[in-house]
């Protein structure tokens, strides 16, 4: 596999030629601890994983101090288990799983609410229409602070139905964080992955998810 290091530094130079201050999260869920150390040694602050397991893997060996994102989605009876261990959360689309959240965090986790833009059926998250309801429901929730919302881009290679939903997300956080809300600043944008980077960033993402593109990938069998 490629070394890192250059990798991530002409990411960070491509996605800094549309914006300064985007952040790159390595998504680690393919690659095992060592590869996870050599992102973190390379200079990579923001690590993603979507399940508990390969979460608690990376934890019991990696000591410095990185922020964790879960981006997968989460089990109401693994949320024990995983919202004290991470920095962020990239998959709230439920009350179940806020209720949750709310008696198990010992201290207030920062989460986007994932948005099924494209309204595929295979995807999670909460349509477009009924984000904005769902939001506004989580102030009784003082352990939720809601930083962004998050998307997947459709499975499609055209690119103009991949940025029509990007676009769409952007509107939509923008609309949500007019409201200033005290709960929910919603300031962020969690969208792009390896093969739409920078499409999402172009349209507004401040967190790009990479894995393949960045870190590469050691087993399918891990995924
Ligand atoms: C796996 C995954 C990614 C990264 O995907 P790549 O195509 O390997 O960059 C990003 N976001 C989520 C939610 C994922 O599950």
């Amino acid at each position: 596999m490629k070394p890192i290091k250059p990798v991530f530094k002409e990411i960070t130079e491509q996605l800094n030629t549309v914006r300064d201050g985007i952040q790159i999260i390595a998504v680690t869920k393919q690659v095992g601890v060592d590869r996870t150390q050599e992102a973190i040694h390379a200079g990579i602050r923001h690590l993603g994983e979507n399940r508990p397991e390969g979460l608690a893997q990376k934890l019991e060996t990696i000591v410095e101090d990185v922020s964790w994102h879960f981006i997968g989605n989460l089990q109401t009876r693994k949320v024990k288990d995983v919202i004290n261990e991470i920095d962020y959360l990239h998959s709230l689309d439920r009350l179940s799983l806020a209720k949750e959240i709310q008696k198990r965090a010992i201290r207030q986790v920062k989460c986007f609410v994932q948005v099924n833009v494209s309204g595929e059926e295979s995807k999670s998250g909460l349509s477009p229409s009924e984000t904005i309801d769902f939001i506004e429901s989580l102030k009784q929730y003082d352990k939720i602070q809601v930083v962004g919302l998050m998307t997947m881009a459709p499975n499609t290679t055209d690119e103009l139905v991949i940025r029509e939903a990007f676009k769409g997300l952007k509107l939509l956080q923008l609309q949500i964080s007019e409201k200033h809300w005290t709960h929910a600043p919603c300031t962020e944008c969690s969208m792009g992955m390896s093969n739409d980077y920078l499409i999402a960033a172009q349209e507004g993402a401040s967190f790009v998810r990479i894995g393949t593109a960045l870190v590469g990938s050691e087993s399918e069998a891990k995924q």
